[in-house]
């Protein structure tokens, strides 16, 4: 099998091989030693029975030595009970003495270990039986005078090794089966759930549908895999609401934009039919124009915001001085309809961009100003409460329904009654702006408001510098 081949197969078979060959590994490493530990055991058990018999020979035998010469060596009768088989070769090679059961023989059982000076074990075959024979030099006097070859057959032996590897090599081979059944199993359970989200993502695919999840039907404590499930189900939200956004945010800005181009197209219309200009249609045409150049300035505004592309310039700012700016600038805008007023004004310094908070409470102050209808106020403070700069713009307007507060600071997000009003308002960008430019500055913004009473935008940012002497202007 090449390793190429492998990387074919399914995760599946993959895991399930890997988990076959490791048990195989395992079971092999433990049957060999298990066939080793049992040959060791039944072969030391044959030469403690050949050692024993040797021993018994060697104390009954008697040698008669005359004149400090070897003269005769009287050996017991060989007659052995067990399977164990004698024979005494003398130094001349002859064969001294042999046991009954191998008489007719006269061969040495282990040729190789005839002279050997000190006793050795060997395994050898004699007339096409397995042997262990163990060879003993008998010595008398310091001098070798014979050697005694004691065998034992080992068909006892070699039977119970090959029963033993039979056995192991069945074990090995059903215990594997069942690795690999079991793990294909598992295995396949295990990875269920990744052919469910294949097939998810494959519908969403094809059908461009990112409201459809993965079903999730494993234990209730999450595994790794429930969690792959749970992340990609959160993915697919973010991007179905994302998707739906920006749906939203090209359904918003074309219908914006048709507006103002109608109005300039019918206009350009008349003007060629009338064929002259029309001071009523340029002026139409010059806000129009005006209107749109405000949304992509707005619009280009927010999405450099949402890039992260669009930085603020960072200088200390006397936010005191910057809103007595925006009191007088909007006073002009508010004239005799509205009153604006400054009712408290702390000397407060943060760190910020003076352009940005100033565009901010412009928006502010100028929804206030026109959400508010005639003989209505205005009021505008500033203050520090507890290391936090507070500016305050509080209307007497209509207020702004409970259905519509939670949604204000959402990108052309206009209340049902502001959706009504005639083309020269603003597009819902304001308050997203001005919420941007507040959480660009560490700050946050908050609103109250209750229909008919009028509404309090509430702005908090962290101060740089704290400087506060309390001035009150009514
Ligand atoms: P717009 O350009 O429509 O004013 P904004 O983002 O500034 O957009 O405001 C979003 C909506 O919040 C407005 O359409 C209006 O319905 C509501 N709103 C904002 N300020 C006030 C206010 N001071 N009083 C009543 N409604 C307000």
């Amino acid at each position: 099998m090449s390793p190429g081949f492998i990387f074919t197969m399914s995760l599946r078979a993959r895991l399930t091989l890997l988990y076959a060959s490791l048990i195989l590994g395992i079971l092999l490493v433990f049957g060999s030693v298990v066939y080793w530990l049992v040959s060791i055991v039944l072969i030391n058990h044959i030469d403690e029975q050949l050692h024993a018999t040797v021993s018994d020979i060697v104390n009954v035998t008697r040698v008669d030595l005359i004149g400090g010469d070897l003269s005769v060596i009287r050996f017991p009768a060989l007659e052995m009970t067990s399977n164990v088989h004698v024979q005494i070769w003398g130094r001349n090679g002859k064969l001294m003495t042999t046991s009954p059961s191998i008489a007719v023989y006269t061969e040495p059982l282990d040729p190789e270990n005839l002279q050997s000076p000190i006793p050795v074990y060997h395994e050898t075959y004699f007339e096409g039986v397995h042997l262990r024979v163990l060879n003993v030099p008998l010595i008398v006097e310091g001098r070798s005078i014979a050697t005694l070859q004691a065998g034992a057959s080992l068909s006892l032996v070699d039977t119970a090794q090959e029963v033993l590897l039979i056995i192991l090599g069945i074990a090995i081979v059903i215990a594997v089966l069942l690795a690999a059944i079991g793990s294909w199993l598992t295995v396949g359970r295990a990875l269920a759930p990744l052919d469910s989200i294949t097939e998810t993502t494959e519908q969403i695919n094809r059908a461009d549908d990112l409201a459809r999840r993965i079903p999730y039907n494993g234990p209730a404590k999450r595994d790794e895999i429930g969690n792959l499930i749970g992340v990609f189900n959160q993915t697919l939200e973010r991007l179905e609401i994302l998707f739906s956004a920006q749906q939203r945010f090209m359904a918003d800005v074309s219908h914006e934009l048709r507006t103002p181009l109608t109005v300039i197209k019918g206009n350009v219309d008349l003007m060629r039919k009338m064929k002259s200009l029309d001071e009523e249609s340029l002026t139409s045409i010059d806000q129009e124009a005006g209107r749109m150049t405000r949304l992509v300035g707005g619009l280009l505004l927010l999405a450099q915001a949402e890039s992260g592309s669009e930085s603020l310039s960072m200088k200390p700012v006397a936010l005191d001085t910057l809103l007595l700016e925006v009191f007088q600038e909007m006073n002009v805008l508010a004239g005799e309809r509205v009153k604006l007023r400054l009712s408290e004004i702390d000397q407060v310094q943060i760190n910020g961009d003076r352009d940005r908070l100033k565009q901010m409470l412009l928006n502010l102050v100028g929804n206030a100003i026109q959400y508010t209808p005639k003989g209505g106020e205005v009021f505008l403070s500033l203050s520090t409460i507890s290391e936090q700069a507070r500016l305050i713009i509080r209307d007497t307007g209509p207020g702004i329904a409970p259905e519509d507060l939670p949604h204000i600071f959402e990108r052309f997000y206009r209340a049902e009654k502001s959706r009504t009003r005639d083309t020269s308002t603003g597009f819902g960008l304001g308050l997203s702006i001005a919420h941007w430019i507040v959480e660009k500055h560490n700050g946050h913004i908050e609103v109250e408001s209750e229909e008919g009473q009028g509404s309090t935008f509430c702005i908090w940012l962290p101060l740089d510098e704290k400087v506060i002497i309390p001035v009150t202007t009514d």
